[in-house]
Order: C-alpha cells, then sequence, then structure tokens
C-alpha cells in the first residue's frame, strides 16, 4: 500500500526540573544552595531518508513522544540533557500543522530540521541565591516540549511529471527512458503509487515521475487522480501522454483537454506548468489519426512529439527536448515554513488557559504548560510581542490571580525561564 498522506502526534521531550538543595559539610552551619539545573528535553527531528518512497509507516505509528530531560541534582549536578529524536521521512515531505495547514518544513534538503523543540531545563535554585534572597527554597520547573498534531503530505521531487489518462503508455514509456521498472499491463489503474525514474541525457540527468492516471473529476476528489496531482505540484514541466492510436475507443483530443481541465481545477499553478505533448502509440495510429491530433496541438501551440512508447520510436527525441526546456526553468519547489501568526497563537492559549501561582521566598511563580509555546515564539525585545504577551496575561486571569495573592510593585513573576519585576 501506499501513503502519501498522514496526521501523526509528535510531543517533544520536557525540560528536568531544577533542584533545590543546600551544600552540606561537616562544620559548615548553613551552606548556599547548590541545587543543579535540569536537562534539556528531546527535540523531535525530521531528516529526509531516501530508502523510503511512502509515508506507509506513519499509518500504524501515529504518536512520537520523546524523551523527558534528567532533574539537577544537589552539588550543582546538571540533569542530563537527552539526544535528539529522529524521525525517517521520504524526502520531499512537508510537514504542516493538522489544524492550521501552516507549513512547518518541507524536508527536502539533507539538513536535519527541528519540528518540536524539547524544553529547556529549569533552573536549579543556585541560581536564586541574591544578596536579600540567601536560602531560596524553590528552583524552577522544565519547560514543556512542544507537541504537535501533524500532516505530513509526500509531494515528490520530480523534474518532470508524466500524466495522462490511464493506459495510454506512461509507465510503458518511463520504463524505456530510465530504470525504473514499473508495473505495466492492458489495464486501467496498474500504476497505484507514483514512480520515479532518473533519465540520463549526456551529461545531463533529470527525474521523471510516473503519476498513477487521472481520471475525469479527480481533481473534486472522485476516485482515484486527485491524490496524486499534489506530486505534479513541485514538478517543473509536464509530459502529457495522449493515446493518439484511440484503440481504447476515446478520442485524443477529448482526452487531453479533459486532463488539462483537471489540472486547471486542481491550482492554478499546475496548469501554468510548461507542457510537452507525447502522442503516443504511433506505431498503432493512423497518419490521418496522428495528422489530426498534430494539427489541433499546432493550433493550440503546444509542442507534440510523435513516439511509441512500445517501440522507443521517438522516445529520445522527447527526452532531449524536456532536458533542454528543464534548462530554461525554474528549479524544483521548495516550500518555504510559515511563521505562527500572533492570531494562531491566540488561539493555541485560549483551548486551555488553566494555570497556577506558587509563592516562593517572594516570587511569584506561574505555571501554566500553554504559556510555555507562546513564550518559545514571542520575542520579548519586540514590542508588539510584549504588548501581546501582556494581554494574555490579563485575558487569562493571571494578572488578576497575582493581585488577589497580593503582589506589589516591583515584586518578581516568574514564568519559566521568563523573569520581571512587575509594573501595576
Ligand atoms: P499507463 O496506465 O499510462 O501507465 O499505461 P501503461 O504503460 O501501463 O500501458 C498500457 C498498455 O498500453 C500496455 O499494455 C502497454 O504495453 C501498451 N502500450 C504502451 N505504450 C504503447 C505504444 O507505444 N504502442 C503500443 N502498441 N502499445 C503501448
Ligand atoms: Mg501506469
Amino acid at each position: 500500500m501506499f501513503a502519501d498522506k498522514v496526521n501523526i502526534t509528535v510531543k517533544a521531550g520536557d525540560g528536568g526540573n531544577g533542584a533545590v538543595s543546600f551544600h552540606r559539610e561537616k562544620y559548615v552551619a548553613a551552606g548556599g544552595p547548590d541545587g543543579g539545573d535540569g536537562g534539556k528535553g528531546s527535540d523531535i527531528v525530521f531528516v529526509a531518508d531516501d530508502s523510503l518512497s511512502t509515508l506507509i509507516d506513519f499509518r500504524y505509528k501515529k504518536k512520537y513522544i520523546a524523551p523527558n530531560g534528567e532533574p539537577g541534582g544537589a552539588k550543582r549536578c546538571f540533569g542530563k540533557s537527552m539526544e535528539p529524536t529522529i524521525i525517517r521521512v521520504p524526502r520531499g515531505t512537508v510537514v504542516k500543522d493538522a489544524h492550521t495547514g501552516r507549513i512547518m518544513a518541507d524536508i527536502s534538503g539533507d539538513e536535519p530540521v527541528v519540528i518540536a523543540r524539547g524544553g529547556k531545563g529549569g533552573w536549579g535554585n543556585t541560581h536564586f541565591a541574591t544578596p536579600t534572597r540567601q536560602i531560596p527554597r524553590f528552583a524552577k520547573p522544565g519547560f514543556p516540549g512542544e507537541r504537535f498534531d501533524l500532516t505530513l503530505e509526500l509531494k515528490l521531487l520530480a523534474d518532470v511529471g508524466l500524466v495522462g489518462f490511464p493506459n495510454v503508455g506512461k509507465s510503458t514509456l518511463i520504463s524505456v527512458v530510465s530504470a525504473a521498472k514499473p508495473k505495466i499491463a492492458n489495464y486501467h489503474f496498474t500504476t497505484l503509487s507514483p514512480v520515479l525514474g532518473v533519465v540520463k541525457q549526456g551529461e545531463k540527468s533529470f527525474v521523471m515521475a510516473d503519476i498513477p492516471g487521472l481520471i475525469e473529476g479527480a481533481s473534486e476528489g472522485a476516485g482515484l487522480g486527485h491524490e496524486f496531482l499534489r506530486h505534479v505540484e513541485r514538478c517543473r514541466l509536464i509530459i502529457h501522454v495522449v493515446d493518439v492510436s484511440g484503440i481504447e475507443g476515446r478520442d485524443p483530443i477529448e482526452d487531453y483537454e479533459k486532463i488539462n481541465t483537471e489540472l486547471a481545477n486542481f491550482s492554478d499553478d499546475l496548469s501554468k506548468l510548461p507542457q510537452l505533448v507525447a502522442a503516443n502509440k504511433c506505431d498503432l495510429a493512423s497518419e490521418e489519426q496522428i495528422a489530426r491530433f498534430e494539427k489541433y496541438a499546432a493550433e493550440k501551440g503546444h509542442r507534440l512529439f510523435r513516439i511509441s512508447a512500445a517501440t522507443t520510436e521517438g522516445t529520445s527525441a522527447l527526452m532531449e527536448a524536456a532536458c533542454t526546456e528543464l534548462d530554461k526553468l525554474p528549479p524544483v519547489k521548495r516550500y518555504e515554513p510559515t511563521p505562527l501568526t500572533l492570531e494562531e497563537m491566540d488561539r493555541l492559549a485560549a483551548e486551555k488557559r488553566s494555570f497556577t501561582v506558587d509563592v516562593e521566598d517572594g516570587v511569584y511563580i506561574v505555571n501554566a504548560e500553554w504559556l510555555a509555546p507562546i513564550l518559545y515564539n514571542c520575542n520579548m525585545e519586540d514590542y508588539e510581542s510584549l504588548q501581546y504577551f501582556q494581554r494574555v496575561l490579563h485575558q487569562s486571569g493571571i494578572i488578576d490571580e497575582l493581585e488577589r495573592l497580593g503582589i506589589e510593585e516591583d515584586d518578581v513573576v516568574s514564568i519559566y525561564d521568563f523573569e520581571f519585576n512587575y509594573v501595576r
């Protein structure tokens, strides 16, 4: 089975808690604080793996939970930080936030990409000793690791996409111009998953994808096809394969127009992709049939190539033309991550706004897991972000709670690793 779209959940490791501990030594009455920091939780990292060609593994395992950092210990012992947790995906996997559709990463390159950050370790009480606070009896909890519901979508990385009705000869074509060996048979929908082949043209080479046959209505989600159109999205060039022999009783001109309508219905970008037309099965077609289609293509201004995938006639001329065309075209499309907007952060935060406040040695320690991602994403040096953060503190009732607990001007408020002095 082939899978090219799945939903999974990832949770990076929480940071270990900081330790509360005091130095103990004979003859030393009251030693200073020596509680160490917690270790960092494990990041969830995605890596492209060329030995994978489908997202099928994720159909069976949907939850990925990375280990937490270890807590700090006495004697300034740091808790152990956790190695990143690697998730391997086929190259070309686009990672999206399942709820907003926001693109988080395009796993197309070789560099690993951190998708969910492990929480930082909490500070041990060593950090909180000040001249006026010599016996800090508190430490910081570790930051929670980020958690995301993700949609993984495989969008193949190919220079050329073969599209056309089922049975027109796409798989046969790729099998004669590359080393790819897709299943070929005289019935519809033989190809159930996209197949990639490398086409060598002298010094140059390009990647061609055999996309399962598109059928009418595919762009509205009817049956097979629509799903596979996403694999054409990154292609730089389309080779539109048409059966000119009409051996299946269909009209090549009608076929050609239907496929183009499908592409246009799927997206504007797809309909704008440059196309070469491969008039296939010329070995079976009469000169009259070929000429009729050729005339039509000329009128539309499309470049047509007479080929027979079965006899390989004309296929190298077509590949050569594709190569020349590719030289003029921009590289394969990469998807840029879109940053989280303040509105989205708001929505995330609004979902769950419970919190607790502990008062330790005059420090107001706010614990609220939902605040962690906001802190991660807010740059406190940026005025707008800071204002946003203040708004969240007000709206969530945290400020009211601080007031109820008797907070005064200049008292310290501590939220994970962020500290500020309270100002009315
Ligand atoms: P796909 O569904 O577009 O991938 O089509 P296939 O490559 O599986 O081919 C469908 C059928 O058409 C198979 O029986 C092929 O052998 C046959 N076929 C493909 N190309 C040609 C051709 O150029 N000439 C002839 N005579 N048959 C072809
Ligand atoms: Mg096929």
